[in-house]
Order: structure tokens, then sequence, then C-alpha cells
């Protein structure tokens, strides 16, 4: 491939004191993750999934290593860069939506943008297009309470997209839902990173749903492993 990787973690480590013991949990862990990728993290729990998502996310800080967003190496950034990169770049779902409550799901795709600065205007059009794309064109004044689970997660995905980042990860975002639910809900997640070139990486159980993405990888003894 001729474009770089828009996600590059290299050489990754990351343990954590225990007491008197050390727990190693990522042990020179490399990844690359290309536009356009989606990449499945399959490993039991327990393996540090979550934590190489939280670095890979600039949510932790590895003991070492480098993780490169679009070129740019982070670790030696300071904090108020690397949330800066991470509120551009980076979108985030988590296995239960954490939505808002009270506010619509268009509400809910809009403010991250407003946050960031887009107008309001903008930011309801950009919203009401991408709930659109995920099929919830007739959900838009729902309140989370108000939607199935599976709409609830569009929504989410909707909402962590709704900044255009380049990189997507996800923690088990299907793990709450029923197979055939998450099956609708991987479907569009599929769609949209293939349509908005991103790169994501998307920890999940579901070894069915992980066999229709572009790459499957595993943690070994702290390394990221290539799975067939
Ligand atoms: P997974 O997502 O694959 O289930 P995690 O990344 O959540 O795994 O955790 C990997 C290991 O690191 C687990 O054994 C967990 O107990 C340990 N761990 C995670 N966070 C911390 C922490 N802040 N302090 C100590 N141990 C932790």
């Amino acid at each position: 491939m001729n474009e770089p990787p828009a996600l590059q973690l290299e050489a990754v480590e990351r343990r954590y004191i225990q007491g008197e013991s050390t727990l190693e949990i990522l042990a020179g862990a490399s990844l690359s993750v290309w536009p356009g990728e989606s990449v499945a993290l399959i490993a039991p729990s327990g393996a540090g999934k979550s934590t190489l998502l939280h670095i890979a996310g600039l949510l932790e800080h590895p003991d070492k290593g480098e993780v490169s967003i679009c070129e740019r190496a982070t670790t030696t950034l300071p904090d108020s860069e690397r949330t800066a990169i991470r509120r551009a770049d980076i979108g985030f779902i988590y296995q239960f939506h954490h939505l808002l409550p009270e506010f619509t799901a268009l509400e809910n795709v809009m403010l991250p943008q407003m946050i960031q600065g887009t107008s309001r205007g903008e930011a309801r059009a950009r919203a009401t297009d991408l709930l659109a794309f995920l099929g919830l064109a007739q959900r838009l004044e729902h309140r989370p309470a108000e939607l199935s689970g599976g709409e609830q997660q569009r929504v989410a995905i909707a909402r962590a997209v709704a900044n255009a980042p380049r990189v997507l990860l996800a923690d088990e975002p299907t793990g709450n839902l029923d197979p055939q639910t998450a099956d609708l809900v991987f479907e569009t997640l599929t769609k949209l990173v293939q349509a908005t070139e991103l790169a994501a990486v998307i920890a999940t159980h579901n070894l069915a749903l992980a066999g229709r993405m572009t790459r499957r990888v595993t943690l070994q003894e702290g390394k990221v492993v290539e799975l067939a």
C-alpha cells in the first residue's frame, strides 16, 4: 500500500504493577491500520484488548513504544495536543452506548460537532445525513429510551464519527446485542468504515462478524499477531 497507515502502534509496552508482581500486558505490540481497513481484535478476556484500544486512542500512555495517528508521533506531545488529536481524529464506540438520555438522536450526534466549533446548522445537516446513512432517518427526534438496542448503538456509531475522525476504535460494540441485531449493526458499521475510509480496530468475541472484516489479529504474550 502506498498511502501511510492512519494508525500505527510500534513496539508498545504497557505493564501494571500489582503489589509484588508486574503484569506485562503489552510487550512489544505493533499494529498498522490503513484507511478503509477494519481490523478485528480477538483475544480472551484479560488479554489486553481494552488497554491496546486505550493506548491507540491516546487515552492512556504506553510505558514504551510509539503511537502515530496519521503519521504524527504522539507519545512526547503535551496532553493538550494529544487531546486535540483525539477529539479531531479518533472516534470511540463502547459496548454500552452512553448516549445522553435527555437529548434526541439528532442532538446526540450534533453535540460533539458543536463542541468542536461546527455551527448548529452544519452540525444538524451532517447529523441528519449520518443517521440516514445508518438507517435512522425516521428516528431523528427519538430519545435513547425510545430506541431499540440496535438503534441506540447505531446512534452511538454516528456520534463516534460525527467529527469525521480518521481512526475508529470499538470495544465490543455489539457485545450487548442479540445475534440478529449485532449482525445488522455490524453491517452498518463496516459499510461506514469503507464509505468514509476510516481505519477501524474493533475488539469482538464474535468470530462470524470478525470473519467479515478486512483483517483479524490477536494478542499473544503482549504482542499483536495476525490471524488468517
Ligand atoms: P481485555 O480488554 O482483553 O479484557 P484489559 O486490557 O481490560 O483486557 O486488561 C488486561 C489486564 O490488565 C487484565 O488482567 C486487567 O486486570 C489488567 N489491568 C487493566 N487495567 C489495569 C489497571 N489500571 N491496573 C492494574 N491492572 C490493570
